[in-house]
């Protein structure tokens, strides 16, 4: 379970019976409004987070559907979700539910610092002033309250880089300073990050912070809570923010209405997008510079129109002299009007921008569109009239990095990857191999690995990376370790063209995301091990990258026992007696939670650690652990049978001591094992594989939950002896003799 089971369980339909409301399969359809009762409420779902929200176009109320269920039945959120997971029959873990809350917290503090700051827009400092003036974005100051608060106010609001560290947990600035923020939104409620612009750029500069990757703000839209505003049913949606900021302040100098102008940020690949449900209906224009293929992609699937015309800032973010013309003489509304009518289809805008673009222009777009989108690709190729452009090497522009001020970028470089080496577009080597990320594992509890390869030459050199410690710095380390000194120079390290290697790794081939591991033992359905898993009577090998590192446990695919494993089992000595005896405790505590009744952790008893023990030990792969809290559905050992009843938290574990203090700690399995005279080399090589054998078959059975410990015991004496059926059942009832529960 995950932050995503969450929002994905509390939807619609499970919350619908239980307040009363219709059922229905289609979530674009109006429902009735619990708010005002007419037919103009839509639920909608956040494309990345699974969230479900809800909004109605008549008396506009909004917000996300857990909490509008809070609302109407008088619970808190936590509540309403253990009350759906008690009427549907799930459990949620305390964990999940922990996360829950704290990216809620996150959440909700993104939303108070925009709160805060859109409320501060009228009492702006002379500083905050300062600043506007310098983006041209100043139009409104005459204005009253009320009017700032509808107009502006909606779209950005002051701070300072106080604010900005305790709510976003931003840090980097030296020191206190006034901050305009602009937010992006992906619903009313949700804000996915924020263009932030500092007095150090006196111009504008970008610079975002998101509430996850920078990349996800392409699903969110600035300007948004100017909607309803909106009096016509074409809406212009642009990536320069700053234009549309100017436009609009512009506007709002002699017009209470906004003009019905969005900015978005261009994604990356096709699955981001803004949530464009919010906008059905509407006619969706796209005013860029230049086209992008992330923009006629949007265009195409909206059925949008495009314009690659009219004033634009260029990228050394000096404003155009047509720009400034513009703005200064004529009244935004006509800017506006000018804007729209230069609008056409896609294709026919494709078509005569080729007409125009260099040849240059022309290869960056089809290079882009190679990338992102075959359909894109189709369009543009269709309407070139040379059929020349041959697609060269693959290629991305990533943006350099700046040590001193990570908030901010020292420009951009393109990266070309030919023959197995990159380059940047002066044709100077910037690495000598190439890097490819092939998965990106993301864990349950929120970690993130990188798992790909460097390539030199012919050689592969794989590596596993937490993603938060990729960076170049690891990267260098990683290609000393594996003795490629000779790479590390050309990717600059030390000199002031810094890139992230990962980043253009990431953009060139997209790498394949999967769920990682972070849990050995029962996990619902059958048993997860370091390289396999055991269901339903068969192991399937899973690739080892998928599970967290230091997972305790067996690492084995092979589950079939050979011959002189099975001869081995089958004697009659004292050591492999209690190999039995420690296999059955072991298979009662493993199989446990599959039955839904506590886990009994084992104490061997047996005065001291020796030679033995230790060997028995490592047969039946348990280690101790040094971590504190142990989520594994596996046994660790406790040196000390004390600090195991202390330190326990999930029944899973192995000591060991004498008879004396078992009376006061319940809830064992005792194995006795106490003889001195075992002798460590008796002990077959691979005890765990009757325990791997066992869990195997059980995984096959049906079972049902015991009345008592002691039932549960019993079941498992009997099932050993139907799965290991060639084994003479005195021996293991020999076992069973050792083995009693406390
Ligand atoms: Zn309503």
């Amino acid at each position: 379970m995950s932050l995503l089971d969450i929002h994905a369980v509390i939807n619609y339909e499970k919350l619908a019976p239980i307040l009363g409301f219709e059922p229905t399969s289609k979530l674009s359809n109006f429902l009735r409004c619990p708010y005002c009762s007419s037919y103009t409420w839509s639920i909608y779902q956040d494309n990345c987070s699974l969230e479900q929200w809800h909004r109605c176009a008549n008396c506009k109320k909004t917000g996300t559907l857990l909490a509008m269920a809070a609302d109407q039945l008088g619970l808190t959120e936590t509540e309403v979700i253990s009350h759906v997971s008690q009427h549907y029959d799930y459990s949620f873990k305390e964990e999940d539910l922990n996360l829950f809350v704290k990216a809620e917290a996150k959440s909700r503090s993104f939303y108070t610092l925009w709160e805060r700051a859109s409320n501060s827009l009228p009492e702006m400092s002379k500083e905050h002033l300062g600043l506007l003036t310098g983006l041209n974005w100043n139009y409104f100051r005459h204005l009253d309250t009320e009017r700032i608060k509808e107009g502006p106010g909606k779209l950005l609001g002051v701070s300072n880089s106080t604010a900005l560290d305790v709510f976003l947990k931003l840090r980097g600035f030296s020191k206190s300073q006034p901050v305009i923020v602009v937010p992006y939104f992906s619903s009313f409620q949700r804000i996915k990050g924020f263009q932030v612009i500092t007095p150090r750029f006196n111009q504008f500069k970008e610079c975002l912070i998101s509430s996850q990757r920078v990349s996800k703000l392409d699903e969110g839209l600035a300007g948004l809570l100017l909607l309803d505003k909106f009096e016509s049913d074409t809406v212009l949606m642009t990536s320069m923010l700053d234009n549309m900021v100017q436009l609009q302040m512009k506007n709002f100098q002699s017009n209470v209405l906004p003009l019905p102008i969005l900015s978005w940020k261009l994604p990356y690949k096709p699955t981001q997008r803004p949530h464009w449900e919010i906008l059905a209906g509407k006619k969706l224009c796209f005013w860029e510079r230049k086209p992008t293929a992330a923009i006629l992609y949007h265009a195409m699937y909206n059925n949008g129109y495009c314009s690659f015309m009219g004033p634009y800032k260029d990228k050394n973010s000096i404003r155009s002299e047509q720009w400034i013309d513009w703005l200064n003489h004529r009244p935004a509304i006509s800017i506006y009007q000018c804007l729209l009518r230069n609008m056409v289809p896609v294709d026919k805008a494709i078509k005569t921008w080729l007409e125009y673009a260099s040849r240059e222009e022309k290869t960056r777009l089809l290079l882009d569109a190679e990338q992102f989108d075959s359909s894109v690709l189709k369009l543009v190729q269709s309407k070139l009239n040379s059929k020349s452009y041959v697609i060269p090497a693959k290629k991305v522009t990533t943006s350099l990095i700046n040590t001193n001020n990570p908030l901010s970028s020292k420009g951009s470089v393109t990266i070309i990857e030919r023959e197995g080496k990159w380059f940047d577009n002066t044709g100077a080597l910037r690495f000598g191999a190439i890097m490819r990320i092939e998965y990106l594992v993301a864990y349950p509890n929120g970690d993130k690995n990188y798992v790909g390869y460097v390539q030199h030459k012919e050689t592969k050199y794989p590596f596993t990376v937490k993603v938060e410690e990729a960076k170049l710095l690891w990267l260098k380390k990683f290609l000393a370790d594996n003795a490629i000194h000779s790479l590390a120079d050309p990717i600059d390290i030390y000199s002031s063209r810094n890139f992230s290697p990962f980043e253009v790794a990431l953009r060139l081939h997209e790498p394949e995301v999967v769920q990682g591991v972070d849990r050995i033992g029962w996990d619902g359905q059958g048993f997860q091990f370091k390289n396999c898993r055991l269901i339903a009577g068969e192991a399937t090998e899973i690739p080892e990258f998928k599970v967290v590192a230091n997972a305790p446990g067996p690492i084995r695919t092979e589950y079939r026992l050979r011959t002189e494993m099975t001869d081995r089992i089958q004697d009659d000595s004292d050591e492999m007696t209690l190999c039995w005896a420690l296999s059955l405790g072991l298979c009662a505590q493993l199989t446990a939670p599959a039955v839904a009744i506590p886990t009994y952790g084992i104490i061997l008893l047996r005065s001291q650690h020796d030679i033995f023990l230790n060997t028995l030990m490592s047969r039946f792969a348990i280690k101790a652990s040094e971590t504190k809290h142990w989520k594994h559905n596996w046994p660790r050992f406790f040196n000390d049978a004390r600090q195991a009843f202390r330190q326990d938290t999930n029944g899973f574990f192995v000591s060991y001591g004498t008879d004396g203090y078992l009376v006061r700690n319940k809830q064992l399995i005792a194995i006795k094992a106490s003889n001195p005279a075992l002798q460590p080399r008796f002990i077959p090589s691979s005890g765990e594989k009757i325990v791997m054998q066992y869990l195997k078959q059980f995984t096959a059975d049906k079972h049902f939950r015991p009345e008592c410990w002691q039932h549960w015991l019993d079941y498992t004496i009997v099932k050993m002896k139907t799965y290991f059926d060639f084994v003479d059942p005195k021996l293991i009832d020999n076992a069973v003799k050792l083995v009693r529960l406390v």
